[in-house]
């Protein structure tokens, strides 16, 4: 690879000082630049010859080496053998994006003038209790903006609909001359796109898209829970043509049980059981959603006590495994009781122990469980 000399490259003396070079490659860099030369191999060349001409030059340190070894001062260098876009980016300072540097050498500066893809949407599902625990498939519709089939997104008449836009010729950027400065700028006539609508669509007036409900189905996993979001990938609007159209957000909320709240993966409910039960133990049967269970009381509940059901909670929603139903039992004193209720009651008040002392032990264990 035959190097040409730097102060060559730029045009100016060994002993130019720091503003000659600076314009030197002002002038340079704006009469080879690529988006004034397109397709030109040669002017890239060139153009990027300066670059790195100016990047050794601007360097004291560089250039003292250069100016002592040459090109074999500069070996691991920015100024070595072969071209590194990455120099590009010490220029801010001079050129900056005013060139659009990133988008040239694919360095991605995320100068978006057009959306990559199309927008978002988000639809708001309700479905029932049981369906959250259980999973299931809905069918929504959903109004959206239809990429238009005649036109393909263009907003044109398919065969003579585009012409070339006369501001930019087709480019899509114009570029403003400002003294030693040139900006480029995304054409407003065409919007970017680099070409006119001489003749609409018929189909969609020009728009390129249509509004239209779309049904969609959508596959609710067991488990999930008020907020959670489920992703369809492509169903959002579409996006400018030749980009991808946005997604769909399906975001559930669960509506309310009469019987069982959910915290996490558990399900908790409440029984309530009369004192006879609660003290010599009962089966009561309980609706769960994996049909009827038969629920055991043991002898001896005190109201408060929780009877786990194992497993039968909610799935969980990555899969492998459910939470657990809580029966929270409690036990019912009767308000209104019958004389022959009256008469049993009395008789068994004479027969249990009178349990009136204030229950210090008692509630510190309570106190324990809570804090410890
Ligand atoms: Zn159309
Ligand atoms: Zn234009």
């Amino acid at each position: 690879m035959n190097l040409r000399d730097y102060y060559d490259v730029l045009g100016v003396e060994r002993n130019a000082d720091e503003q000659t070079l600076k314009g030197a490659y002002r002038k340079m860099a704006l009469k080879f630049h690529p988006d004034r030369n397109p397709g030109n191999k040669d002017a890239e060349e060139r153009f990027k010859e300066a670059a790195e001409a100016y990047s050794v030059l601007s360097d004291p340190q560089k250039r003292a080496s250069y100016d002592r070894y040459g090109h074999q001062g500069l070996s691991g260098s920015a100024g070595g053998p072969g071209f590194d876009p990455s120099v590009f980016s010490d220029f801010s300072d001079i050129l900056g994006d005013l060139f659009g540097f990133g988008d040239m050498f694919g360095m991605g500066r995320g100068r978006n003038r057009q959306p990559q893809r199309g927008e978002d949407l988000r639809y708001d599902l309700a479905i029932s209790f049981e369906d959250s625990v259980r999973g299931t498939g809905i069918e929504i519709q959903i109004p959206r903006q239809e990429l238009c089939t005649r036109c393909s997104g263009s907003g044109a008449e398919p065969k003579d609909g585009l012409t070339m836009c006369p501001t930019c010729r087709g480019r899509g950027e114009v570029v403003f001359q400002q003294a030693f400065l040139s900006i480029r700028r995304s054409c407003s006539q065409c919007g970017g796109r680099g070409q006119l609508i001489r003749r609409p669509c018929t189909n969609c007036r020009g728009e390129g898209h249509l509004s239209s409900e779309r049904k969609l189905k959508v596959t609710v996993p067991a488990g999930v829970d008020t907020g959670t979001r489920l992703k369809l990938t492509g169903e959002g609007n579409p996006g400018p043509p030749g980009t991808r159209p946005g997604d769909l957000y399906v975001v559930v909320r669960v509506k309310d049980h009469p019987v069982f709240k959910r915290h996490e993966s558990d399900l908790h409910c409440l029984i309530p059981v009369n004192i006879a039960q609660a003290a010599l133990g009962a089966e009561v049967d309980l609706l769960t959603f994996d049909g009827l269970q038969r629920v055991k009381v043991p002898e001896g509940t005190q109201s408060g006590d929780v009877i786990r059901l194992r497993g039968l909670g909610v799935p969980f929603l990555n899969g492998g495994g459910r939470g657990d139903v809580h029966v929270h039992v409690e036990v019912r004193i009767p308000s209104r009781i019958t004389r022959e209720q009256r008469r049993l009651l009395e008789q068994l008040r004479e027969l249990l122990p009178a349990e009136n002392e204030p229950e210090e032990k008692g509630l510190l264990e309570k106190f324990r469980e809570f804090f410890l």
